[in-house]
Formats: structure tokens, C-alpha cells, sequence
């Protein structure tokens, strides 16, 4: 559910009309409802009432500072994956003890950073990683919590650039080997093992790849405990989908998903910490446009937008769906158009979709990409020398550009010219 609704004929954000937001901020622009943000991590926060818990939100999924402070301010953890991720959640006043640092390539100088500036644990996927950290944590005379992220080799059936827990991915420590590793590990006196962690890719539209990796971290946890080690965390990492289509798909929801949690794994007493993106953000957020030309090809409609696939790469990259609605509501029975819909972006993959039937539509209407919350504005680029385009909040009736447009001057001067030109 989401707070994006058509009112007296217009679509709003809550309390917000959007043709209001784009007159006032012009397109392309992303706007995000802070009800929707509140829900979707009470949901999950609720789901997994009875549990330890901590909600960690991923924030790669979408990464401002407005939203990360709103589901801070909830009492939200923070997944972070590079050093200006964590710097980002530190900045919005998220506590240290709620920010656990994932990633499969991190850096001496990330590790040093956050061992300085606290951390609730680090996610490890490697060997050498591994001893990196330990070294590191000993230059600073400190210890550093970690989870071992094991690969329990499970089809999650989803995308395969987003699939994550086969044995042919990059990510984690084959579950085969994590004895050994762990036992390494427990060797290092840099090191504390806090726990285990697992998280097997996204937007999965099924709870049984959850359930075979979670049956492998309960059998491990056991294992790992009678080697004496202390597990006493589970990251269950995120990767919970959404429906991008508003008629044919129901992914599990929250509420089952911590059920099946609390039926797996709550016999363990171990505190669970689950990672969530996707689903926190995804339907919080829209894409705004407005239709620059319609243009008639040979045999097919173009609707040439002002967005392009440098402000939303999900339909180039991931072949991904999003529904694409009028923002002024069309009375029932109009005719609908079919329309290839694309960007202005010199490059055939600049295609948002491809025979979409949508009413027909004319020069400067605009029209809104729904589900453009997660993976929308973090991906952005300034490919053909576009400007990033500027995010909004909504809260109510009110609305704050959350991120501005930069100008053209601020773009041409983050270049400098070499003494030689
Ligand atoms: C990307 C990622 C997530 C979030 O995935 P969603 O599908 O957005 O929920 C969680 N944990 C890790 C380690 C990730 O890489």
C-alpha cells in the first residue's frame, strides 16, 4: 500500500497534489511519501515483534538525507556498504551501535573509518577481508564485532543481476567452508564473532529460497555454537519484492515473512537483524516527468520524455517494469494510445517501455513511473550532461525539495582544467 492516490480527478502524495510539486520544482523530479516510508518500517519493525530485532533499512536503496533521518527517527538501523554510506547515516544522526557495514569490497580506509567512528558490527565475505580487519583493529588498539556472510548456495529466483546466494555469485563464504573460516576467524585477536550472516539477492517474490537459507543458518548456528563459537546474531540480510504491477503480482508480505522468521529461527534466541531496501522505499517513491514530444513512427507511437534512463536505469539495466500513470486522472472509458515510452538519451536502451497503452497523451503532460522509490535516484547520472534531478518529500500537506536540481555552472565547474590548457 502506498500513499499515491488519484483526488478530486488529480494525482497526489498524500495531501499533495502533484502538478503543484512540478510546477513549483519543474521535471523530471522524484518524490517520496513520508507516510509510505513510515509504514513499510513499522510493518517489518511489527512483523518481528516478540524477536530481539533490529530493522536495518539498506540504504543503497535510496540514500538521502531526509529519509534516512525519517526512518532513523523510528528507531531504524542502517546497512551501509561503503565508507560515504556510512558518513551519509552518521550525518543523519543514526546512532553507531544501529549501522552494520556490508559489502564484499570494503577498503582499508572504510574499515578504519568506521572501527573510528563505531560500528554495531561488520558483515565479512572474504578470507583476506578478514585478516584486513583484524589488522587494522589492532593498529587501533580496538576489536572488531563481525558476522561471517555465508552463501547458502539457494535459487532465489529472481533477476540474475540481483541474485545474490548461489555458489557462482561474488558474495560471502561458501556455507561449506565457514567452519574453517570461523574457526580462523576465532583466531584473530582483532575480532569479535557477534554472529552470522546471510542474504541471498532481491526482490524475491517467495518466501521458500528465504526458508532453504534459513534452514542452513539454523543448522550452522548450531554447528558453529558447539565449536564454541558465540553466535548470538542473525543477519538475515533483505531482498523482500514488491509489486511493480499493480494487477498480477502478490510478493509475500512483511507480516509472513517475520512469521516464517519467528518459525525458523526463533527457537535459537539469537537477536535478528534483517536488512530491508526495496520494500521500505520502492512504493514510497514516484518518477515525474513530463511529455516532451509525441512522435509518430513508422509504425509505432513514440512518447519522448524529459526523464531518461540516466534518472531511472531500471528498465535498461534490469529490464525492469514500472507502471507509468497519468497524473491527471482519465475519466473512465477514455480511449487508451499504445506508446513506446523512452528518453531523450542518444542511446537505443534510453526505453522505459514498450507498447504501454496509456491515454492518449499531448505535449507537456505529465505523466508519473509508480515504484521509482528504491534503486531510482541512488542510480542516477549526469550521462549526456543532464542534471541530476531533484527529490522531494512529501509529509501531509507539505512538501520540501529534499535534494536540488544543481545548476549547469555547478556541473561544467566540478571539472578543472590541467596547467597545460
Ligand atoms: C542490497 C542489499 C540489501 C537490500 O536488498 P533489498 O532487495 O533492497 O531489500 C540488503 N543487504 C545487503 C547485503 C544488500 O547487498
Amino acid at each position: 500500500m502506498d500513499h499515491f492516490l488519484y483526488r478530486d480527478g488529480l494525482l497526489h502524495a498524500e495531501d499533495v497534489a502533484i502538478q503543484d510539486i512540478a510546477e513549483q520544482v519543474g521535471t523530471p523530479f522524484y518524490v517520496y511519501s513520508t507516510a509510505t516510508l513510515i509504514r513499510h518500517f513499522k510493518l517489518f519493525d511489527e512483523a518481528l515483534d516478540g524477536l530481539d530485532h533490529l530493522v536495518c533499512f539498506a540504504m543503497k536503496a535510496a540514500s538521502n538525507q531526509a529519509i534516512l533521518k525519517t526512518l532513523g527517527n523510528l528507531g531504524a538501523g542502517m546497512d551501509v556498504v561503503s565508507g560515504g554510506e556510512y558518513l551519509r547515516a552518521r550525518a543523519a544522526g543514526v546512532p553507531r551501535e544501529r549501522i552494520v557495514f556490508s559489502g564484499v569490497g570494503k577498503t582499508r580506509s572504510e574499515m578504519h573509518q568506521a572501527l573510528q567512528g563505531g560500528v554495531r558490527q561488520f558483515n565479512i565475505e572474504s578470507e583476506p577481508e578478514l585478516h584486513l580487519l583484524n589488522e587494522v583493529a589492532l593498529s587501533l588498539g580496538r576489536t572488531a564485532p563481525i558476522t561471517i556472510r555465508v552463501n547458502p548456495d539457494v535459487d532465489a529466483k529472481t533477476h540474475a543481476k540481483i541474485a545474490t546466494g548461489k555458489s557462482e555469485n561474488k558474495f560471502g563464504i561458501p556455507i561449506s567452508r565457514a567452519r574453517d573460516v570461523y574457526a580462523q576467524a576465532a583466531q584473530l585477536k582483532g575480532l569479535d564473532i557477534v554472529g552470522i550472516d546471510v542474504h541471498i539477492g532481491s526482490q524475491l517474490t517467495e518466501l521458500e529460497p528465504f526458508v532453504a537459507a534459513y534452514r542452513k543458518l539454523a543448522e550452522l548456528t548450531k554447528t558453529l555454537r558447539s565449536d564454541g563459537h558465540n553466535i548470538r546474531r542473525l543477519d538475515l540480510g533483505g531482498g523482500l519484492g514488491i509489486p511493480y504491477t499493480r494487477s498480477n503480482e502478490a510478493p509475500p508480505l512483511p507480516t509472513d515473512y517475520g512469521a516464517m522468521v519467528k518459525r525458523e529461527l526463533g527457537h535459537l534466541g539469537c537477536e535478528i537483524e534483517i536488512e530491508p531496501g526495496r520494500l521500505i522505499a520502492g512504493n514510497a517513491g514516484l518518477l515525474v516527468s513530463s511529455v516532451i514530444y509525441v512522435k509518430s513512427g513508422e509504425d509505432r507511437e513514440f512518447l519522448i520524455l524529459d526523464a531518461a534512463m540516466n534518472d531511472l536505469v531500471r528498465p535498461a539495466m534490469y529490464d525492469a517494469h514500472h507502471d507509468i500513470v497519468p497524473v491527471i486522472e482519465p475519466a473512465a472509458g477514455t480511449e487508451q494510445a499504445v506508446y513506446d515510452i523512452v528518453g531523450p538519451v542518444c542511446e537505443s536502451g534510453d526505453t522505459f517501455a514498450k507498447g504501454r497503452h496509456l491515454v492518449a497523451q499531448q505535449q507537456g503532460d505529465l505523466v508519473a513511473f509508480r515504484s521509482a522509490g528504491a534503486y531510482g535516484a541512488v542510480m542516477s547520472s549526469e550521462y549526456n550532461t543532464r542534471p541530476l534531478i531533484p527529490e522531494v518529500l512529501v509529509n501531509g500537506d507539505q512538501f520540501a525539495v529534499i535534494r536540488a536540481r544543481p545548476s549547469y555552472d555547478d556541473i561544467i565547474n566540478r571539472d578543472s582544467l590541467p596547467d597545460w590548457l
